[in-house]
């Protein structure tokens, strides 16, 4: 006997019609007969969904920032435009797709370790917020403001001495290519003030993938409690804070939804009592998985159904080059399966343990490993969940000469 791995568990939202998995109301055999497959499915339902719980749980007047390089995918990113406070950004090219998507420039943050000269040109003659990372950027930056006769916006990207509990991807705490050390924040901004150049305030970004309301917590009150020893120290109230963000998705066996109620009721306290310094400074946390990872589905056909020793293997037509963190390539250290079904049998109970395979020609290309499934065919489909978000966007989608997958953004 093969021992049976877990995989992921379901997102919530999800419907099944006719037996199979429907998104936004259409069967995935129906939207794989009319797109092809591979195909990524976005559902705004499920977006609208999570927006609205979001809002009910953070505290009034708490801007929600979507960071778009979790999926920038044009008709997904001029929806989410319209559903919150602002876009941040981590390149040139996102500046182009934000603008394209309609988000008006004062409500664009970019933030980034490497912005080149004429990507800061771009952003400063846009009158996009910029958020500094280092006292060498800050220096091209006011530069090229004096050049294009324009007052840039420039916020300060703290590197802070703390990082997010559990977090998977760490941001902060230590040496790090992000934001610049807490000593050289209060000379830049001073520099940034003597320029007459716009400063908007503080940027602090702890870490990512965060399923534990405490340590959330716990991150946020920190980041407040250094946003104003800063801020003192500069003498000078801020504008503007971002305070991170780092809301995670389950997206493996054991995982929980990250607490969202009890996060917003202890930071709605920690605005009561605020010091009078960041007493009239507007808030903002900036979400990029958390609002759209778990919207999205990829879709993917069958193509062969194979024993080998005794162990069954279903290959799809997609991959890794489009779903390079369901095959445990990006940033983890332990493969462990994604939330996986077979979609077209969405009802069914498990029957045989399967490992699911893309068609690229390496051992690297798994997207489920040894996970109980109803029994699949030729032509069927499977879906891994939580592709919402770095799926299409952070895939080596031309490797083999494979080419990106179709998107679709559905009712
Ligand atoms: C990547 C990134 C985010 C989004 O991270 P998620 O884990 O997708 O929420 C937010 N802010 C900054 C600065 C980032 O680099």
């Amino acid at each position: 006997m093969i021992k049976t791995k877990p995989t992921g568990p379901i997102p919530s939202g999800y419907d099944t019609i006719g037996g199979e998995l429907a998104i936004g109301g259409q069967k995935a055999s129906a939207l794989v007969q009319e797109n092809g497959s591979p195909l990524f499915v976005y559902s705004r339902a499920m977006l609208d969904g999570r927006l609205a719980a979001l809002r009910a749980a953070m505290p009034e007047g708490l801007d929600l920032h979507y960071a778009m390089k979790a999926n920038p995918f044009p008709p997904l990113l001029r929806h989410m435009v319209g559903l919150v406070d602002g876009i941040d950004i981590a390149s040139g090219g996102e500046l182009r797709m934000a603008l394209d998507a309609g988000a008006a420039p004062e409500k664009i943050s970019f933030a980034g370790p490497g912005k080149r000269d004429d990507e800061l040109q771009r952003a400063i003659q846009a009158g996009v917020t910029i958020n500094i990372e280092s006292p060498g950027e800050c220096g091209r930056a006011l530069k090229i403001g004096a050049a294009v006769d324009k007052k840039p916006r420039l916020a300060i990207r703290v590197n802070p001495d703390f990082d997010l509990k559990g977090s998977g991807m760490k941001m902060g705490g230590g040496a790090k290519p992000f934001g610049m050390d807490i000593e050289l924040v209060a000379p830049v901004v001073n520099q940034i003030l003597e320029a007459r150049a716009d400063w908007r305030g503080f940027h602090i970004f702890a870490g990512s993938q965060a399923l534990s309301a405490d340590a959330i917590i716990e991150t946020q009150a920190q980041t407040l409690e250094l946003a104003a020893r800063l801020a003192t120290a500069i003498g000078q109230s801020p504008a503007h804070i971002n305070l991170g963000g780092g809301f995670g998705i389950p997206y493996f066996p054991g995982d929980e939804q990250v607490d969202i109620v009890k996060v917003g009721k202890a930071l709605a306290d920690q605005f009561k009592y605020l010091p009078d310094i960041l007493s009239s400074t507007q808030f903002a946390i900036e979400l990029g998985r958390y609002m759209v990872g778990e919207a999205g589905v990829y879709l993917t056909r069958i193509v062969d159904r194979k024993v080998s020793q005794g162990q069954v293997f279903l290959v799809c037509d997609g991959g890794l080059h489009h779903q390079l963190a369901a095959s445990g390539n990006f940033g983890t250290v332990v493969r462990r399966n994604y939330p996986a079904a077979i979609a077209s049998r969405f009802d069914q109970q498990p029957e045989e343990t399967v490992s699911i395979v893309g068609c690229l020609c390496t051992p690297l290309d798994r997207l489920s490993d040894n996970a109980a499934m109803p029994r699949a065919e030729v032509g069927d489909i499977v879906a891994i969940f939580c592709a919402g978000a770095y799926g299409a966007t952070a895939s080596p989608a031309n490797f083999l000469g494979q080419g990106a997958a179709t998107e679709i953004f559905v009712g």
